[in-house]
């Protein structure tokens, strides 16, 4: 194919991807804004726009200026009378990074900012925390509230005087002798309590609840009957006034005056000098805003000189002095790019969803175990798919949804494999009765009374070894998840091979131990194939923090600690990487011997019996085990998955072998190193380790209180070394 085929072809998908992007922004748009009914939260709706925003950066020839996205906000519903604002109310532009908000400083500098200009010396900032709720327009004639209204799509919205009044922080007479017209900005918001006890009210009433406090407080405010707005016990927090009598300096002035007459004013702000409080400062809030009991979502910054601010005057929508940064995201969208396999401790198969890497909640997400067939139906997750995945707190990436909309036609069905991925013995499918309900809540309550009796053969073992089965998990349920769930009974898949390398964690601990990576205990290792993460020592290579975090028990620390453990450890001699691969009778002194030997993993891979016969010390049994295995098809994928994995092999020919061909006892303890650090020293040298004394022995190394070998050592006349005798040698 010539180049500008590939170009059209790329052209055309990109295009198409551009396409459905619009229509369903525009789609979850129209429900967010103008229904308050939204069928995923903003984190998703963001990721879509972010990703139509970069491929329009790359892609320029495919920018729109009719397209939603350059659009904000929807019309306002009918039921209400409609007003228009004096002065249009704004967005903010978004920032998501640290990056970002010095890109922002770096576009206003270059606007204002002449080297000799008063502010090129730096400004001042304002941080304020970002309530989540809905923007509202408050209307002062002579100090009494007149006209209250939602911002809707920032020119006109709609007028909810009568409902804001029922609103106790609202006041209806301003403090002060206030002549003329002033107009007040803010935030109307509902507590994280007063949401709870809102949404089970809801329920008991068999009515919808509402997904978060914004949602809780939009629903609200909407609603016709200003009694019912009373009772859900809404609030107000001011952060703006766009009109007053006098004349205001500062930003951070206005929020003076607005608390002197008579507004709160958000929880937390702080005027600040430069950006790196800024970032000090959002740092300080992420830390806790998860216990204040409003919901907030990010920061507004703002340059706190009002002068400057007009300098800066507005893009678009949105003003330049002023952005909102957004604390991460836990819920993302990426496109499934693969669905593979891994085999767990016990024979079970759990299917893992490969994704374009993508940022959530701080760490790059590449995969996320979707547990079960089942799951996989219940999403009816395809491969080609936009999907949302989430991470919340400590939760382990997960897939919530598919993006169905978003379907060119292309997704392709996964389908369990017939053969185990790791051995290729038969896999064998069995019902298992589900004593956890894979189901929503409200699906669950429904279905309450008919689920009781249908749990049956949950300890039942479909493997004759006596090993319990794990039951695939079904995760917590979200909203909209599952909507499909009805079923009970739950199907797995097994490996029918009692002796699948996957099974045992035997192996994989001492692949983890020759690797020395000894962050990685076997409670971790049984954890990470019990979730689904690993399978072989392979899947090691592929972890990420994220996969690591969500654990139980699993601080961020140790998460990190084990992921540049890996990384670290990656690289390895060849003889380790021998040894690591638990081939039957071959231990560390023959590793080495064939290290040393063949000199690459390739010449050990093709050599045949009677070569490896001919080494010293590896006898006809040892030979053909080692043989065998280099045959075995099983053996030969895993060693190139751990290489495609980035595994690296080296090999150095010993530098210093002047211990070579002698053999060493040692007794006692060792003042200055471990027993095992002697061992090594000893064999990085070229010398051996026996575990007693014979006529063969060149050295016995005696440390405090030796045992029998040192009066053997005597008996025959072998050398015996002091402590220091021994450190001089090695
Ligand atoms: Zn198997």
């Amino acid at each position: 194919m010539d180049n500008s085929k590939i170009k059209n072809r790329t052209s055309l998908a990109v295009s198409r991807r551009v396409q459905k992007l619009r229509e369903e922004i525009s789609r979850l748009r129209f429900l967010y804004h103008v229904k308050d009914d939204p069928e995923v939260t903003d984190d998703v709706w963001d990721s879509l726009s972010r990703e139509l925003k970069s491929l329009l950066e790359k892609y320029p020839e495919f920018i729109d200026p009719n397209s939603p996205e350059n659009r904000v906000g929807g019309e306002p519903l009918e039921k209400f009378v409609k007003v228009k604002h004096d002065i249009r109310m704004l967005s903010l532009n978004d920032a998501f990074s640290e990056e970002e908000i010095i890109e922002w400083e770096n576009r206003c500098l270059k606007i204002f900012g002449s080297p000799t200009s008063k502010y090129s010396m730096g400004m001042n900032y304002f941080c304020e925390v970002k309530l989540d709720g809905l923007s509202a327009s408050l209307h002062y004639k002579d100090g009494v509230f007149v006209r209250g209204a939602t911002r809707g799509d920032g020119f006109i919205g709609e007028d909810v005087t009568e409902n804001l009044k029922m609103i106790e922080s609202i006041p209806l007479r301003l403090n002060g002798n206030n002549k003329g017209d002033i107009e007040v900005r803010g935030e109307v918001v509902m507590t994280k309590k007063a949401w709870q006890k809102l949404n089970k009210k809801q329920e008991t009433l068999g009515k919808a609840t509402f997904a978060n406090t914004r949602n809780a407080a939009a629903g609200s405010l909407r609603q016709l009957d200003p009694k019912i707005v009373q009772e859900r016990g809404l609030d107000f927090f001011a952060w703006d006034i766009v009109q007053f009598p006098t004349n205001i300096l500062n930003h951070s002035d206005k929020h003076k005056i607005l608390k002197e007459i008579g507004f709160q004013i958000t929880p937390y702000e702080r005027k600040v000098k430069n950006l790196k409080e800024v970032f000090s400062f959002i740092k300080e809030i992420g830390k806790v805003r998860a216990t204040l009991p409003y919901g907030t979502d990010g920061m507004v910054i703002s340059i706190d000189d009002l002068e400057v601010q007009e300098i800066l005057g507005y893009v678009g929508k949105a003003p330049r002095y002023m952005v909102a940064y957004k604390y991460e995201a836990e819920r993302a969208t990426t496109i499934v790019t693969d669905i593979t396999v891994n085999v767990g401790r016990t024979g079970v198969l759990t299917p893992v969803a490969h994704f374009n890497p993508t940022l959530v909640a701080g760490s790059t997400v590449s995969k996320a175990t979707l547990h079960n067939i089942d799951q996989i139906n219940r999403l009816d997750i395809r491969i080609g798919d936009t999907v949302v995945i989430q991470k919340a707190g400590d939760v382990i990436p997960e897939v919530v949804e598919v993006l169905i909309k978003m379907r060119t036609g292309k997704e392709k069905k996964f389908k369990m494999p017939e053969f185990c991925p790791v051995c290729n013995s038969k896999i064998e499918r069995h019902s298992i009765g589900n004593r956890e309900s894979p189901m929503s809540r409200d699906e669950n309550k429904q279905s309450s009374s008919s689920q009781g009796n249908l749990t049956t053969g949950f300890g039942e073992s479909p493997m004759s070894d006596g090993l319990a089965p794990l039951l695939p998990r079904p995760r917590t349920s979200r909203r909209g998840a599952f909507p499909e769930s009805r079923g009970v009974v739950s199907v797995a898949y097994y490996c029918t091979n009692k002796h699948c390398p996957a099974r045992s964690s035997r192996g994989l601990q001492h692949f983890v131990n020759i690797f020395e990576i000894y962050e990685i205990g076997p409670k971790i290792l049984d954890k990470l194939k019990d979730e689904g993460l690993i399978s072989d020592p392979a899947d090691l290579f592929t972890l990420e923090k994220a996969d690591l975090s969500g654990l139980e028990r699993f601080g961020e620390k140790s998460a990190d600690n084990i992921i540049s453990s890996i990384q670290l450890h990656k690289k390895i001699s060849l003889w380790r990487f021998v040894y690591a691969l638990g081939i039957i009778h071959v231990g560390e002194q023959t590793a080495r011997d064939l290290a040393n030997y063949f000199g690459s993993l390739e010449k050990i891979k093709k050599t045949e019996i009677v070569e490896i016969n001919n080494i010293e010390n590896i006898g006809p049994v040892v030979s053909e085990s080692i043989f065998k295995f280099f045959r075995d098809k099983t053996n030969l994928n895993l060693i190139n998955k751990l290489l495609e994995n980035g595994v690296s092999i080296y090999h150095e020919k010993a530098k210093n072998l002047k211990l070579s061909g002698k053999s060493f006892v040692l007794t006692g303890t060792l003042s200055t190193m471990s027993r095992n650090d002697a061992k090594k020293k000893i064999m990085e040298n070229g010398g051996n380790v026996a575990s007693s004394v014979s006529s063969n022995t060149s050295y016995v190394v005696a440390g405090e209180n030796p045992g029998s070998k040192y009066t053997d050592a005597k008996k025959l006349g072998v050398k015996i070394l002091t402590e220091s005798e021994f450190l001089k040698i090695v």
